[in-house]
């Protein structure tokens, strides 16, 4: 019999975030050949990224448009998620490993009575078994799962997965738009969010990020590193004693305490490789080291390493880039 496969979409600032993709290849991996994919996507104003999933999903779209869920909010997206659920009585759930994945997740998988398997970061079928991957320890180790019943939960770490492609080939998406009814009484409303960004690109989405430490010596010093993201369309991103020091916002903090990144190139400007930094940074496709002290323990873990002033090596950096 087929199974019912969920992926909870996520959508911020009026765009559909990687990793729902990422969910979806996700899936398309995990699954049999005859099993359902729905997609469920919540938000205001979101016809655009309906058009947009439309050309990923062959299955169907679950379509709930309302300005009460312009802003996540636990509470509200929960009910909502859960009416759905009782419709399509999945199989597997699947959610980014970002911020509102990992609050409703645990939630998902109660209500569901499912199995939960969080922050995964490779995906692999053999002999019909599939097999999940998830780092440990930071990083330092990876553990590798398989649910041995349904139902189940999974969140996956962004940037890990490669996302899927455009679905040319196979049925076209149905696209099912649901009457949004409110939770008839809530315990939390969200009265403002207030954002506290390093640029225009997501820093757990970025595909570079240029992170700075305490070797960018003030908040001035970041702003090389910013000119340098901004050409390469990255990210910056920060050490926590750059954060600690108060060069930059705690928001751009990477590492253990930190927000952890799966870019394809990570720059580290000025900092030293701590453990705890690099709990938040070592699964970087490229990790490339700017540093004046040879020394310095993030030289083992970098593919690439330039020795020398970061205020030297970042503008000639920009300056090259621009002509490329
Ligand atoms: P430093 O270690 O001081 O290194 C600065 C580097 O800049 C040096 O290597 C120096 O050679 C280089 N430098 C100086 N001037 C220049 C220049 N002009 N050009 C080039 N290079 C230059 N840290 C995190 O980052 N994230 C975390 O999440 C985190 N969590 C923690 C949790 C716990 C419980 C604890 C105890 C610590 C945590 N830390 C975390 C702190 C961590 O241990 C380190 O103190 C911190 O990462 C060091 O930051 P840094 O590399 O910027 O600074």
């Amino acid at each position: 019999m087929s199974k019912s496969y969920v992926i909870i979409a996520e959508v911020r600032d009026g765009k559909l975030r990687q990793v729902t993709l990422e969910a979806l290849e996700s899936v398309r991996i995990a699954k049999e050949d005859d099993d359902l994919i729905s997609v469920i996507v919540l938000g205001h104003q979101i016809s655009p990224i309906v058009e947009q999933l439309s050309q990923y999903v062959s299955g169907q779209i679950h379509v709930i448009d309302h300005v009460d869920l312009e802003t996540y909010n636990s509470e509200i997206y929960f009910t909502v998620i859960k009416g759905l659920l009782d419709n399509l009585n999945p199989h597997a759930v699947f959610l980014g490993h970002s911020a509102s994945g990992r609050d409703l997740a645990p939630m998902i998988a109660a209500y569901l009575n499912a199995g939960q398997i969080s922050d995964v970061i490779a995906i692999e079928k053999a002999n019909a078994e599939v097999i999940y991957t998830r780092p440990l320890y930071a990083g330092k180790a990876f553990e590798q799962k398989k649910f041995t019943d349904g139902p189940q939960v999974v969140t996956i770490r962004p940037n890990n997965i490669t996302a899927a492609n455009a679905d040319t080939a196979s049925s076209q998406a149905e696209i099912i738009t649901i009457y949004y009814s409110p939770p008839p009484s809530l315990r939390s409303i969200v009265k403002d969010v207030i954002r506290k960004t390093s640029g225009k690109v997501d820093l757990t989405e970025a595909k570079i990020v240029v992170s700075g430490g305490r070797g960018v010596k003030n908040s001035d010093g970041f702003k090389p590193l910013q000119e340098l993201a901004e050409v390469l369309n990255g990210a910056v991103g920060a050490s926590r004693a750059a954060c600690d020091a108060g060069y930059c916002d705690y928001a751009l903090q990477i590492g253990q305490t930190g927000k952890v990144v799966t870019p394809e190139i990570y720059i580290a400007c000025g900092i030293s490789g701590a453990i705890q930094h690099v709990a938040g940074m070592s699964q970087s496709r490229i990790i490339i080291a700017i540093n004046k002290d040879p020394e310095a323990p993030i030289f083992k873990i970098a593919d690439y390493g330039i020795v020398g002033d970061l205020f030297i090596v970042v503008p000639l950096l920009t300056e090259e880039f621009k002509k490329a």
